[in-house]
């Protein structure tokens, strides 16, 4: 069984698949799994996911990764699904990292394939993942070095707030002087040891050794300001891209795939979960999700074994 997305609800359906004996194959477009929470609000808390009274996009992401684990399912990040053809033994699938055969098919989308906003300046790609990153994949990377963070959204405030307390030190570029965040979060930053450059844009990033030299100009000014720091975390945020989906041969209903209520496509064969699905009264949040998967996997489990009978609870699965 393929799930295709490796957001909340796709981690969980390649756990809860496992948990059913599938031999489960995941594919994520990003190199690190966690969709929307772990990318878009890794520091939000979340008030609305069961059994926690509160829990950051972040830790969710990592509990997930905790339990998708569990059954060893095959993780193949960095993999963007491009075309989903029927074959007689199931399906084939086209990736940006090869082929992949299935008996069948989760999607478990989301919002469309992330891709990280790039700086707006040339600089050596070399120095991606090393001087210039779009993601925090662990926070003690950052310790005791000095960080520039470039953005004046949620996000960037969040992982300066985040990243502060265990750097040397901590500067945040952005090119207003207003911050888009939460009125709190913003009161926090100006209260904390953060250096603001504002209203400052990026205008060049050099190597210097393992370090990097970051060149500020002034927005409608002509001041400029030198930054010497050992990492450089960009918060521009995600594009995403779903135009993919429009090949897939999927009735759809603006943009997102119509499902029933047993969480079936039109394709026999294909479900779909999560934030990608419409029907009526759909709710796009990650309990919903949640509850789409066992749905549509014991469903498709159905269709390929109708002699099994499934158990429905995990103590009797699980082991
Ligand atoms: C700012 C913000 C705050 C939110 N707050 C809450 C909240 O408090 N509570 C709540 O329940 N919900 C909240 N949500 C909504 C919640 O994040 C979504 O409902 C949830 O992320 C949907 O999960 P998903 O796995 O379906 O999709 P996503 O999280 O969008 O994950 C989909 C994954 O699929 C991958 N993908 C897409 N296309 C392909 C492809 N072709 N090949 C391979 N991989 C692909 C993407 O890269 C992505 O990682 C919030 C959303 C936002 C933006």
């Amino acid at each position: 069984m393929t799930v295709i997305g490796g957001g909340p609800v796709g981690m969980f359906a390649a756990f809860y698949a496992g948990l059913h004996s599938a031999k489960v194959l995941l594919l994520e477009s990003l190199a690190e799994l966690g969709g929307q929470p772990g990318n878009l609000y890794p520091a939000k808390v979340l008030y609305d996911i069961g059994g926690y009274p509160n829990i950051s996009g972040q830790k969710l992401v990592e509990q997930l990764e905790t339990q998708v684990a569990h059954f060893k399912p095959t993780i193949q990040t960095a993999t963007n699904v491009q075309t989903i053809t029927k074959t007689d033994e199931g399906f084939t699938l086209e990736t940006t990292n090869g082929t992949y055969q299935s008996k069948s098919v989760i999607i478990a989308t989301g919002g469309g394939a992330f891709t990280p906003r790039k700086l707006a300046v040339d600089y050596d790609p070399a120095l991606d993942d090393k001087l210039v990153n779009y993601f925090v994949r662990d926070l003690n990377s950052f310790k005791d070095l000095d960080v520039a963070i470039a953005g004046g959204g949620d996000s960037a405030i969040d992982w300066a707030l985040a990243i502060a307390p265990i750097a040397k030190s901590v500067h945040l570029i952005h090119r207003r002087n207003q911050f888009r965040g939460l009125a709190s979060s913003v009161e926090q930053l100006k209260a904390s040891s953060v250096v603001l450059h504002t209203p400052y844009l990026i205008d060049s990033v050099e190597a210097d050794g393992k370090r990097g030299n970051i060149s500020l100009k002034e927005v409608r000014g002509d001041n400029t300001e030198a930054l010497n720091v050992d990492k450089l975390l960009v918060n521009y945020g995600f594009m995403s891209e779903n135009r993919q989906l429009r090949n897939w041969g999927l009735e759809l209903e603006h943009n997102q795939i119509k499902v029933d209520s047993k969480m079936r496509t039109n394709i026999e064969g294909i479900y779909a979960i999560g934030d990608v699905v419409t029907y009526p009264g759909k709710l796009k949040l990650i309990a919903s999700g949640f509850g789409e998967a066992p749905t549509a996997i014991n469903e498709d489990l159905q269709a390929l074994y109708p002699d099994r009978r499934q158990p429905t609870h995990s103590t009797q699965l699980y082991h």
